[in-house]
């Protein structure tokens, strides 16, 4: 059932959740989500009245239901995230390292869904506007209406999924703390902030929510080094030990999708002479610069 943000806006929950803004007589449909069944319950919900279907990032949980989604307009996305939605090998190519098979990595089916407008920002169309927000990917973009509700995508999260992910997943480590300062210090700027997986915030709420996310990430590089302290260690053995001291599930799925961010904070580090890597018998091996 769709939920009411405000302003004409409304939601479709879920995880992700799909926000429908209307326009004219028809609907802009933001993020279909990640089920088939889904497709059929927007189409319900919308009426067959879809004006164009905006896309976030090329994640497939976040894109699956586009599939037979029938709109005017077509998808539309940002240049960067483009050829992800198009390609499912690149999607996950992105995260494993080459090509990886169904099943090891997502519980999401990866399907290909075509691109049908590729923008570049600044952009604007009816009564959106995306929003710069990289750092879960490099070209991830949130939309905001003209009565300011934010959808902000995999910026940040809810505290349940916090919990239970430990390591959160972005592709880049600093930008993606950056855009969490940038969202904190623009928070009340917007009348709603919607993350994709997590409730509707707004104000105190959201800049407490946003305060999580953000000590998740600054207590990671404390984490990874107090780690590299013992000894060097790949960025999987990493992903791993961070998991399981923090009480989270190892499963294959969640050390290489730990590993993501964790590679990425360690080239960060590395930028900074703050680490070295070296070649052993067990793979690329971390350790503090002495
Ligand atoms: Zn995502």
């Amino acid at each position: 059932m769709l939920k009411g943000v405000g302003k004409g806006v409304k939601l479709l929950l879920g995880s992700p959740s799909t926000m429908f803004v209307p326009w004219e007589d028809k609907f802009y449909i933001v993020d279909p989500g990640s089920s088939e069944d889904r497709t059929e319950e927007i189409k319900a919900q919308a009426k067959d009245k879809i004006k164009g279907i905006m896309i976030t990032h090329f994640h497939s949980d976040h894109v699956l239901a586009a599939k037979g989604l029938e709109s005017e307009e077509g998808v539309y996305a940002h240049i960067i995230e483009a050829c992800g939605i198009e390609s499912v090998g690149l999607r996950r190519a992105v995260t494993f390292g080459g090509y990886a098979p169904e099943g090891l990595i997502y519980h999401v089916k990866g399907v290909s869904i075509q691109v049908d407008h590729v923008f570049r920002l600044p952009f604007k169309l009816g009564p959106l506007e995306a929003v710069s927000l990289p750092g879960h990917t490099y070209g991830q973009v949130g939309y905001a209406t003209e009565s300011g509700i934010l959808y902000a995508a995999d910026s940040f999260f809810g505290d349940r999924l916090l919990k239970s992910v430990v390591i959160l997943y972005h592709q880049d480590y600093k930008a993606a703390l950056e855009t969490l300062r940038w969202l904190k210090d623009h928070v009340r700027d917007y009348y709603k902030l919607i993350p994709s997986h997590g409730p509707i915030v707004e104000g105190r709420r959201a800049e407490e929510l946003l305060d999580l996310n953000i000590n998740a990430m600054e207590d990671l590089p404390g984490k990874l080094l107090g780690i590299l302290a013992d000894g060097p260690f790949t960025a999987e053995e990493i992903s791993a030990r961070i998991i399981k001291d923090g009480g989270g599930n190892i499963t294959v799925s969640s050390v290489i999708l730990g590993a993501v961010t964790v590679r990425s904070l360690l080239a960060r580090l590395y930028e900074e002479s703050r680490v070295v890597a070296e070649a052993g018998d067990r793979g690329v091996l971390w350790k503090v610069n002495s």
